[in-house]
């Protein structure tokens, strides 16, 4: 599956954040047991609206989102790069996720002490940026020189390597993220293997006060305009209400939302951006026992979207059998979308859109 890292600075409310987050997946999905691999690891369901309408027509007896990892990650401080706090450890955990959820103090509160004795939530990001550079940097440095001790013997795929690691240095050296770094589709691959933080991508969690969880405040906004300058994302959560909607009985949570003017939990946001942040779609696979939704990775084509269910539908792939989500709800099911002339049957080159309805045929 895919993996959010949370990190931050400590008392920023990565923990509080990190709670509801696993509290509320366990509410949303209570046919799907909630599982904790580890005390800072989360599986989280994905709320996707989409897929009750679809379970509503169909009839279907149960309802299985998707899943998307959390984890929480402590341990990052100043100095953190050389061994303060918990330090290489957090940046193996860090290492180990495919995109970093970073939560910013953006919340005044006199009884929270804040490790750097100001709210200042851009130097906060610059301070655990700078870190990761660090860390980025030194090991990097290692080891294109063990590759560079050896340039003249290297294949292509050690000079290729070679070059994209130069490329990093570079920005790293400038200190810039590595993220910055200006790579073509056929090397992505290739330079996400290199295992640098500051290659993966960003997403800030504004922690606000509960007042401000609407609207953000001006700490927030600081904090947005710093994402856009990186092509980042952003968005605005009070943890502290969060926390407090987790724990509730879903009809609660709806008027406890109401009273104070939100539309659905922060953390669905969080969620949907974290699941933006990585390229991820949905399809989904509806029946008269379960409607279910599956991740993939945009630009999935229909056999290894298949290979997500069972690697046995990707061997014996033959057909998918595809309505798009507004076909389905339009033509009320699969019987309207067909005499409707809205079903389609696709083969292998086809690459699967976001929200497509597949049933697929397979042979053993
Ligand atoms: P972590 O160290 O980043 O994991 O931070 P915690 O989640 O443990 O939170 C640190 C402290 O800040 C705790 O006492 C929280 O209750 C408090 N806290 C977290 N979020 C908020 C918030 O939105 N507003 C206020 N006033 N306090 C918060």
């Amino acid at each position: 599956g895919f993996k959010c890292g949370i990190v931050g600075l400590p008392n920023v409310g990565k923990s509080t954040l990190f709670n509801a987050l696993t509290q509320t997946a366990a509410a949303q999905a209570a046919n799907y047991p909630f599982c904790t691999i580890e005390p800072n690891v989360g599986d989280v369901a994905v709320p996707d609206p989409r897929l009750d309408t679809l379970a509503e027509i169909a009839g279907s007896g149960a309802i299985i989102p998707t899943r998307l990892t959390f984890v929480d990650i402590a341990g990052l401080v100043r100095g953190a790069s050389k061994g303060e706090g918990l330090g290489n450890q957090f940046l193996a955990n860090i290492r180990e996720c495919d995109a970093i959820a970073h939560v910013v103090r953006c919340f005044e509160d006199g009884d929270v002490t804040h490790v750097e004795g100001k709210i200042a939530p851009v130097d906060d990001i610059e301070t655990i940026e700078t870190e990761l550079m660090l860390a980025d940097l030194e090991s990097l440095e290692k080891r294109a020189a063990a590759l560079e001790k050896k340039a003249r013997t290297l294949d292509k795929e050690g000079k290729d390597t070679l070059d994209l690691m130069t490329r990093a240095l570079v920005l790293l050296r400038e200190g810039k993220p590595a993220r910055f770094a200006e790579v073509k589709p056929e090397e992505e691959r290739m330079f996400s293997q290199l295992g640098l933080m500051t290659a993966k991508p960003v997403l800030y969690v504004c922690n606000v006060e509960e007042t401000s969880a609407k609207a953000g405040n001006s700490l927030s906004a600081q904090v947005f305009e710093r994402a856009k300058l990186e092509g980042a994302m952003a968005v605005v959560v009070s943890a502290k209400i969060e926390s407090e909607i987790a724990v509730l009985p879903p009809e609660e949570q709806k008027e406890y939302l109401e009273a104070i003017d939100l539309e659905e939990p922060g953390l669905n946001r969080v969620i949907r951006a974290g699941y933006d942040l990585l390229h991820l779609v949905t399809y989904f696979t509806v029946g008269p026992k379960e409607a279910r939704a599956w991740t993939i990775t945009k630009g999935t084509k229909a056999p290894a979207a298949a290979g997500v269910i069972h690697t046995d539908f990707e061997k014996g792939f033959i057909r998918a059998e595809t309505i798009a989500f507004d076909d389905y709800v339009k033509f009320k099911g699969e019987a309207g979308a067909r005499e409707g002339g809205r079903f389609r049957l696709e083969g292998k080159d086809y690459v699967v859109a976001d929200g497509d309805v597949l049933h697929f045929r397979f042979a053993n």
